[in-house]
């Protein structure tokens, strides 16, 4: 029998979890070291339990904002117009969401035992620089304070992110709170402050006001969203203030304090405003501190974060880094990708590396917004010529029958090929909408082949056939001008 690589990951999020279950695959001995519970973060505390309590507003939000068009008549035919009659147990759906993450976490700690990998519960950091054999040595320090060695010929840093706190803003897990900590409310939030409004932001502000909250969203940038489609982001800002959401633009919090059982949030222009809750969404800090990097030669960045190259090497042969530790792009999806390159790459399999520009992503509001491939302030910055076509949805049967007014389809094409370089769909669902593109931007599709294809009529996925069509139009326009 040859020589068995021995593989560590530190951190069993998705950046760990997938990259172990290739590992293992491949035929290496994979030991996963992680403190929480596998699945990380994204499946206990960010990424799986939001998605789960949005999916109770989603529901919230379609009947609410399309019953009565629909001619939707409740309570004995009562007038119940401009009343909301449909309420939310919040204690109820947190159990749900704390249960459901409890299940997936469980269901990949299965997956990955049968998969041959040895799970060690506890903190681990690596000791010292490389052996001369070319391994290391990781210690692993246990919740009953006992330690551990193991000797690694590859080491897979996957410590993911916490959440950043305001000096002045401290949570305190009741009325101040992280987006970890909202899951043990038992009562809905009757006015909640969420500070901050890039995506994180922006999904708990749309979920809590189709909970019932009254929300005032603090955004520090002129608009909510700074890192999305300018255009998708003024639906998203004009749906969130039509439903009465208070969005506070060009408004930078400063601190956060308990006063009885109220909050006041201070803001730098000295203005104070106040709610029963407040929910910092200010940001993530990466956990690489305490990892022994420094001695082990892994080299970061000023904000901590490991640096990495496209197949996910660190600075020191034999460890590589994944996920949102390496700050490349905070996403599950892409963490997964890191972490299965690096072990690829580390066992000499065949591996592509890294290609951002063929990750599709989704702001999980009301409507969703989603995006794969270039985006509009690549155009405009000339990192990419495209051509560009948008289609509101307002013209499309399918969402007029189900009451759907907000939202469009975008897509980019290369003038000359037209081949489909990016999109962005906003929509309700717009998450599942978006794969055709996707597929597109990924397989070099052009804009012909994708209005040759059949669509089903009537569907909202017709707009992204249409607006094929119509780029074709524009670009032989072009050619011929
Ligand atoms: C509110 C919110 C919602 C999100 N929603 C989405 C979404 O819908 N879709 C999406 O793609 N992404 C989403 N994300 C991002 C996604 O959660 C992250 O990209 C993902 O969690 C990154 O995975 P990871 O493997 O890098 O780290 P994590 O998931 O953070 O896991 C890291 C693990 O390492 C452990 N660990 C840390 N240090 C050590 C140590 N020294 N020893 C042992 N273990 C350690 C941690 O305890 C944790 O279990 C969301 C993020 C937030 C904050």
């Amino acid at each position: 029998m040859g020589y068995v690589t021995r593989i560590v990951i530190i951190g069993g999020g998705p950046g760990g979890y997938e990259a172990a279950l290739v590992a293992a695959q491949l035929g290496a001995e994979v030991t996963i070291v992680d403190r929480d519970g596998l699945g990380g973060a994204a499946v206990l505390t960010d990424c799986v339990p939001s998605k789960t309590l949005i999916a109770t507003a989603e529901v919230m939000t379609t009947f609410d904002s399309s019953y009565e068009e629909l001619g939707i008549v409740v309570a004995d035919g009562a007038n119940l117009a401009n009343e909301r009659f449909i309420g939310v147990d919040l204690g109820k759906v947190n159990r749900r969401v704390k249960r459901l993450a409890v299940a997936q976490s469980h269901d990949i700690t299965q997956s990955v035992t049968r998969a041959g990998v040895t799970v060690v519960r506890g903190s681990g950091r690596l000791e010292g620089g490389q052996a001369l054999d070319g391994s290391r040595a990781v210690i692993v320090e246990t919740a009953d304070g006992e330690q551990q060695e193991l000797r690694a010929d590859v080491v897979l840093l996957a410590t993911g992110t916490h959440p950043r706190e305001l000096p002045d803003a401290e949570p305190d897990g009741e009325r101040i709170l992280t987006w970890t900590q909202v899951y043990n409310l038992e009562e809905l939030p009757e006015e909640l402050i969420v500070v901050g409004s890039g995506v994180t932001g922006a999904e708990f502000a749309g979920a809590y006001q189709a909970l019932g909250s009254k929300v005032t969203l603090v955004s520090s940038r002129d608009r909510v969203l700074p890192g999305e489609d300018p255009d998708a982001a003024t639906v998203l800002e004009d749906v969130f203030r039509r439903r009465g959401m208070n969005v506070m633009g060009r408004s930078r919090a400063e601190a956060a304090r308990r006063v009885g059982d109220k909050v006041e949030v201070t803001l730098a222009d000295g203005r104070v405003i106040t709610g029963s809750h407040c929910l910092m969404a200010v940001g993530s800090i990466p956990n690489s501190e305490g990892l022994g990097l420094a001695v082990a030669g892994v080299r970061t960045s000023d904000s901590g974060h490991i640096k990495v190259d496209r197949v996910s090497r660190t600075s020191a042969p034999g460890v590589y880094a994944a996920g949102d530790v390496t700050g490349v792009l905070p996403l599950a999806s892409v963490a997964a990708m890191q972490g299965r390159i690096a072990m690829y790459h580390a066992l000499g399999d065949a591996v592509a590396p890294l290609n951002l520009k063929t990750v599709s992503s989704n702001v999980f509001t009301d409507p969703e917004i989603a995006t794969v491939g270039y985006s509009a302030a690549d155009v405009e910055c000339g990192k990419m010529d495209a051509v560009c076509v948008k289609l509101p949805l307002r013209s499309n049967a399918r969402a007029k029958m189900q009451g759907i007014r907000d939202g469009f389809v975008k897509l980019y094409c290369r003038p000359g090929t037209g081949i489909v370089v990016g999109g962005v769909v906003v929509a309700p669902k717009a998450s599942e909408l978006i794969h055709p593109i996707s597929l597109a931007v990924d397989l070099n599709l052009t804009v012909e082949q994708i209005a040759n294809a059949f669509t089903v009529y009537p569907s909202v996925s017709g707009s992204i056939a249409e607006a094929a069509r119509q780029l074709h139009v524009r670009k032989r326009a072009a050619e011929e001008s």
